[in-house]
């Protein structure tokens, strides 16, 4: 089991941890800040003792590998310290958070499901059912993102007993995506705009996403939809 540091804190660049096991070019660590890929997020990448990670990813329920470029000299109990590629991860965490907006407004407007996204760096996407697709509300849509990230709206992060949590309308508006059979959620709120049960890391406010941009929009087949961003 990996302690998730960056589900107690999204901001932590650096970090001292000790190795828990090795298999090849996979390092798992007893405590990290490095989040692994899923729920459409890319892994993160950085460094162990100046060692490139290229990615990072689930090795199990609660346990999180580092995936080296190359085989360092790691051995269980060695102490790491990790440096992460900041400046893409939080970006990542802007493009995140802006994906959970986009949906909340596009779901409250159209009654739309969100069926996929992935979240990277550069460009983002979000694909959506939507029968009646109008590029025009599309753009009035992100209109109301922006003027929701300039109020700079507080993004708050906790957990909530499971029963509860699903009590609560749109809790996953994800199309087919059950919560984990877990007993408490970990919920993540856009005050005022939206409430998912949700594993990734995102900004603390909106304000620091900063403009979301569309890109480009495409019919993905008779009712999905797909919008390409980007925040500038
Ligand atoms: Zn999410």
């Amino acid at each position: 089991m990996t302690r998730k540091i960056f589900w107690e804190d999204a901001y932590v660049r650096e970090f001292d941890s000790t190795v828990n096991s090795v298999d090849g070019n996979q390092v798992v660590l007893d405590q990290t800040a490095f989040n692994p890929r899923g729920g459409g997020l890319l892994g993160d990448i950085g460094t162990l003792n100046g060692v490139k990670v290229t990615d990072t990813i689930k090795a199990g329920e609660d346990t999180i590998a580092h995936v080296l470029e190359t085989p360092g000299t790691f051995a269980p109990r060695n102490p790491v310290h990790g440096v992460l590629d900041w400046d893409r991860r939080h970006r990542i965490m802007r493009m995140h958070t802006s994906a959970h907006l986009l949906s909340a407004i596009f779901n409250k407007e159209t009654g739309a499901l969100i069926t996929g996204n992935q979240i990277e760096p550069e460009k983002s996407r979000i694909d959506f059912s939507l029968e009646d697709f109008d590029r025009e509300k599309m753009l009035i849509y992100i209109g109301r993102a922006n003027e929701a990230i300039a109020k700079n709206a507080p993004v708050k992060i906790y957990f909530m007993k499971r029963e509860e949590a699903l009590q609560i309308p749109g809790i996953t508006k994800l199309a087919s995506v059950t919560p984990p059979e877990v007993k408490d959620l970990r919920i993540v709120e856009i005050e005022g705009y939206d409430l998912q049960a949700d594993g990734g890391v995102h900004v603390k406010s909106l304000g620091e996403v900063g403009k979301i941009e569309a890109l480009k929009f495409e019919n993905k087949g008779k009712s999905n939809r797909r919008l390409y961003f980007t925040i500038p």
